[in-house]
């Protein structure tokens, strides 16, 4: 394989946050520190490797950066302060963009105009949506079903997550080619087991090319679900466990809430009041209050700027904490406003609420900070496959 290096590859990922080209020594502490670190993964050195020495293709392929939970020990560690760990969150940034077929999320990373611009006009076209389709404006009660008929709200909700989920599970998939396949440049030189990993179904080993059985990827398969549900790497480093409960906890009142809204707004959105123990009241009741918590905490660390993970903000890492407040915010007065029996507030702060969603899902999910739900599980997922098919080469060779 010829690796061929490309001197402008440092500044191009610096266009996506934080990275010091010329204060690294390689020294090798951050990696050291670092708790995630394995016999076949060595970052965040070998990746700022990768970086300074223009290997775009190794870099598109590195599985690495996704392995990183960013606990920021590294940073600490590191003698020339050149921050390591905010320079994995900024390749982390690098690559959704590399995995984006659309070039969208390049743009939306690297241009605040743009960022901007994208919310404006999906907020403008849900905006043309809901003064076209909207039905009658009942002012001596509140009928937010007659305003906002759930049959026409949910149909567009369930094209808004057909959407998402393509551009999602496309993106995912060229991340499988880039890190996996074997026409890929994704070789990462285990030289001490004389393996190999480069690609889908196969590994080198001492130069011979092995198949990956494809009982690997079933056996694995646990991996992907397990860590999906629980993001249970983020304890893995050391006293994270209190960052990890407030990931999960703002993981799952988001998903949970785009549950109710995609899947059951029939149930979801109704006019009439049900008791407080009712599932539809207690449920939305924990998304909200977790969603808040969790996006009211990200904000004042940010200011802050006590703990090594907010030190460094991107525009994207301000933008969406503050879009999904917004969100919850204008939800708490829309149920509010309809507890109260105020039809226009109702109506009116209904509009706004799906102007400030709309937009945050469409732009955010599959192209923004929130794709690491989907990219971090599979990169587990990968590298799980790969490291299994290294220990069944190696007790093959045991036994013979
Ligand atoms: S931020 Fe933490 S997990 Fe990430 S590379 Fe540094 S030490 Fe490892
Ligand atoms: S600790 Fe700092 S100087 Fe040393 S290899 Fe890591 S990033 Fe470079």
């Amino acid at each position: 394989m010829i690796i061929q290096s490309d001197p402008t590859l440092a500044a191009e990922v610096r266009r996506y946050g934080k990275f010091d080209i010329n204060a690294c020594l390689q020294c090798g502490s951050c990696t050291v520190t670092c708790d995630l670190t394995s016999d076949s993964t060595s970052f965040p050195r070998r990746t700022i490797q990768y970086v300074l020495m223009g290997l775009r293709r190794l870099l598109r392929g590195s599985l690495e950066p996704w392995l990183c939970y960013y606990c920021g020990d590294c940073s600490t560690a590191c003698p020339r302060q050149t921050e390591p760990g905010e320079s994995m969150m900024t390749f982390r940034r690098y690559l959704t963009a590399q995995y984006d077929w659309t070039g969208l999320s390049s743009k939306l990373y690297q241009s605040k105009v743009w960022e901007i611009g994208a919310l404006l006009v999906v907020g403008a076209f849900i905006t043309l949506l809901i003064w076209l389709f909207h039905g009658p404006l009942i002012t001596d009660h509140v009928e937010l079903n007659t305003f906002a008929p759930p049959e026409i709200v949910h149909l567009c909700d369930l094209i808004l997550a057909g959407m998402l989920a393509f551009f999602l599970f496309s993106n995912a998939f060229r991340m499988y080619w880039f890190t996996m396949h074997p026409d890929s440049d994704a070789g990462v030189l285990d030289v001490m087991r004389g393996f190999k990993q480069d690609g889908f179904g196969y590994i080198t080993y001492q130069g011979e090319k092995v198949r990956i059985p494809l009982s690997s990827f079933l056996a694995e398969a646990r991996t992907l679900i397990v860590h999906a549900f629980t993001q249970k790497q983020f304890m893995s480093c050391k006293d994270n466990m209190g960052r990890w409960i407030k990931h999960w906890l703002l993981a799952s009142g988001y998903v949970l809430m785009l549950f109710m809204v995609v899947v059951f707004l029939l149930w979801f959105q109704t006019d009439n009041i049900y008791p407080l123990y009712h599932p539809q009241r207690w449920l939305g009741y924990y998304a909200t209050a977790v969603l808040i918590f969790g996006t009211v905490e990200i904000l004042i660390g940010r200011i802050r700027k006590s703990e090594q993970i907010h030190k460094f903000s991107d525009f994207s890492d301000w933008l969406f904490p503050i879009l999904l407040l917004l969100t919850v915010l204008s939800g708490i007065l829309v149920h509010i406003f309809r507890y109260e029996g105020l039809p226009l507030a109702t109506y009116y702060t209904y509009a706004i609420h799906l102007i400030i969603a709309g937009p945050m899902l469409v732009v955010e999910v599959p192209f923004g900070k929130w794709a690491h739900l989907l990219y971090r599980p599979l990169a587990l997922y990968f590298n799980a496959v790969k490291e299994s098919a290294i220990q069944n080469q190696l007790t093959k060779d045991e036994v013979q």
